[in-house]
């Protein structure tokens, strides 16, 4: 009670925001995590297993805060310089595409083929789950494969990044010719009803790391040269157990003052009764949601349909608490999307690879376009 008393009022003297005090863990406190599920809620401290009982289980999206308190205090002290940043942020995305020539060629010779081969590689692990014996299975295959795909043009570099349990995130990077950097990204982690549960995570989200493992192939076999900045793929792990993996990669941005110019995250892209591309509004920055909406009609054969997914949704959230622009794109709206992820029924037949490649289409054309920012 000590330290939250103190912590209370260390922040209460520098003002840094006005958030209830984060409560400190009770007894045996070694194997708890701190979790929330919204911007106010100060979180509680729970078991892993709990994660399943209290949020996965109830479809309640949550944030693991333990390993990153420090993004946690700067994503409060942003909510409260809310307008500044917006403002900074406003003319920095073009009013609609430039490049459509350029990617032409690159969009053609994306393969649907690849789309399936990979998920079906991704969701034959039992699970992907991050606590899982087969987390680090699905790490090295996912690590071999982008490395492989890479290996077309050598000044690609790939790493892992590591985290505090066994499912690195993996990092793979086009040199651009500035210091900043242009990310998209997608998690690789699975879920099902338990811990010990088959997750073959087909959709959520195979779909999406085949999108952006599909476009770097593309763009590598093309030896693709941005004009501006790096490009850079993210394979997070850990979103399923609260944005772990895009929390502690955000944080190091941060920390390390990289430039970042946009993320743009894609989580389930194969199931779309509605046939469309959805691009969510909240949590996210307006101004490079609304570029990415021009891109959708000039890249791909579907529509925008535009919704909300609430706090914690996917890692687009990570880079929006550190002070990036971050976008989400999705398959279809919060209620047309899935019915079967985070059980055994999230299964390769239920994904639409025609969809899959439509992402993969909006994707290289956003990377082209934004290999100029
Ligand atoms: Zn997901």
């Amino acid at each position: 009670m000590v330290s939250t008393t103190l912590l209370t009022l260390l922040l209460g003297v520098t003002g840094v925001f006005a958030l209830p005090p984060i409560p400190s863990p009770s007894s045996s406190a070694k194997d708890l995590r701190l979790c929330k599920t919204s911007p106010t809620d100060p979180g509680i401290w729970i078991t892993e297993e709990e994660k399943f009982t209290r949020f996965i289980s109830k479809k309640i999206n949550f944030v693991d805060i333990t390993d990153t308190p420090n993004l946690e205090a700067l994503a409060a002290e942003k909510a409260t310089n809310l307008q500044v940043s917006t403002a900074s942020i406003e003319s920095a995305f073009p009013s609609g595409p430039a490049h459509q020539s350029q990617a032409a060629p690159l969009i053609s010779a994306l393969s649907q083929a690849n789309l399936q081969t990979w998920t079906n590689g991704l969701a034959n692990f039992y699970t992907r789950y991050y606590k899982s014996s087969y987390a680090p299975q699905a790490a090295t295959w996912l690590y071999d494969t982008v490395v492989s795909v890479a290996k077309a043009n050598p000044t690609i570099t790939v790493r892992k990044f590591n985290h505090s349990y066994s499912m690195p995130s993996i990092i793979a990077k086009i040199p651009g010719t500035t210091n900043s950097v242009v990310v998209v990204s997608a998690h690789y982690d699975s879920v099902g009803s338990t811990a010990s549960g088959r997750a073959p995570g087909a959709d959520d989200d195979a779909s999406g790391v085949v999108v952006i493992l599909e476009a770097l192939r593309v763009l590598a076999a093309a030896k693709f040269k941005p004009s501006g900045p790096s490009l850079e793929f993210h394979f997070y792990s850990g979103e399923e157990g609260g944005l772990l993996g895009s929390r502690d990669v955000m944080n190091d941005y941060r920390t390390r003052n990289v430039d970042v110019l946009a993320v743009v995250n894609q989580d389930m892209t194969g199931y779309s009764p509605n046939n469309v591309i959805a691009i969510f509004d909240d949590y996210v920055s307006l101004p490079l949601t609304s570029f990415l909406k021009t891109l959708v009609p000039a890249y791909t054969q579907l529509k925008v349909l535009t919704d909300r997914c609430g706090y914690a949704c996917s890692d687009h959230a990570s880079a929006t608490a550190a002070g990036f622009p971050a976008a989400y794109v999705c398959e279809d709206s919060m209620n047309d999307s899935s019915p079967y992820i985070h059980s055994a029924q999230d299964a390769v037949s239920t994904v639409n690879f025609a969809h899959v490649l439509q992402h993969a289409k909006f994707t290289v054309g956003f990377l082209v376009e934004a290999s100029y920012f």
